[in-house]
């Protein structure tokens, strides 16, 4: 699909119904108190938990290349959309039997010039080394269904690059994990959630099918396919109020709540402005 159809197929893009697309970071054992992102660490009973519980209740989790017949209208079902940012090795270890046990699909946003290595960009304030996949996790992970992302070359903030240093970052990152992995890369997620509009049309033009920011809202029709919302799953979360952000308009009606007033935990409009979804990697 060359990006002309590409961009006439986003504009046009009616989900009927909004769909929610889940951001998960690590599904590891708790860390203690005070360890800087703790936040972003679930334990894998609660991932399950989470996950159990929707697919009782009929929904069905895909990632987003199997999100993308639904976000343009063409398909309509109980689904939601399961995402992992940075491809830590504790998803590959606790996150994937599950996805397979409950026929859910998920993608891994991946960090090209980090594979095999562990979370650099969050060392600076204190967080631990977590390992990252490598080339063989990354191999088995697509050979299980799943989906592979991108998520930049050095997860950087784009809003704090120059033009070509986040081009490079965005279109580079697709061209090392296509060339590793020799499949196509559809879906781009922006770290931290941080992006402009321009930083949107550098992903449309280097060929993603679909960019995610984090933006606590359910995707709706209208909404730029490059610039997705996404809700993002914490520790503290409680069950109901999970279930309820996935399947009914609580976290639209919370939004209207905090329309153009963003809070420390990183709650803007789509379309707010650069500083979008600061609390979230
Ligand atoms: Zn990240």
């Amino acid at each position: 699909m060359d990006n002309e159809v590409r961009q006439t197929r986003g504009a046009a893009a009616r989900p009927s119904s909004p769909i929610a697309v889940l951001s998960y970071h690590q599904t590891s054992p708790t860390p203690r108190r005070g360890t800087p992102v703790r936040s972003l660490v679930l334990p894998p009973w609660r991932f399950g938990l989470q996950l159990r519980t929707l697919r009782l209740l009929g929904w069905q989790g895909l990632s987003m290349r199997d999100l993308e017949p639904y976000l343009l209208g063409e398909k309509t079902g109980k689904v939601f959309g399961i995402t992992l940012d940075d491809g830590y090795v504790n998803n590959f270890e606790h996150a994937l039997p599950l996805l397979r046990e409950l026929g859910f699909t998920a993608t891994a946003y991946i960090v090209s010039g980090q594979i095999g290595g562990t979370n650099v960009w969050d060392q600076p304030v204190g967080a631990p080394a977590v390992p990252l996949m490598d080339a063989d996790h990354l191999r088995a992970w697509l050979a299980a269904g799943m989906e592979i992302g991108a998520h930049t070359r050095n997860h950087v903030n784009l809003c704090r690059c120059d033009d070509s240093t986040a081009r490079d970052e965005i279109a580079g990152c697709k061209n090392d994990l296509e060339r590793l992995l020799g499949t196509e890369v559809r879906s781009f997620a922006y770290p931290y959630g941080e992006h402009r509009a321009d930083h949107a049309e550098m992903v449309r033009q280097a060929g993603y099918t679909s960019g995610t920011a984090i933006v606590s809202s359910r995707a709706r029709a209208g909404d730029d396919l490059m610039r997705l919302p996404r809700i993002s799953v914490h520790l503290y979360d409680r069950l109901p109020s999970f279930v309820a952000r996935v399947t009914t308009n609580y976290e639209d009606w919370r939004m209207r709540r905090w329309d153009a007033q963003p809070t420390s935990r990183g709650y803007y409009v789509m379309g707010g402005g650069a500083g979008q979804g600061a609390a979230a990697h």
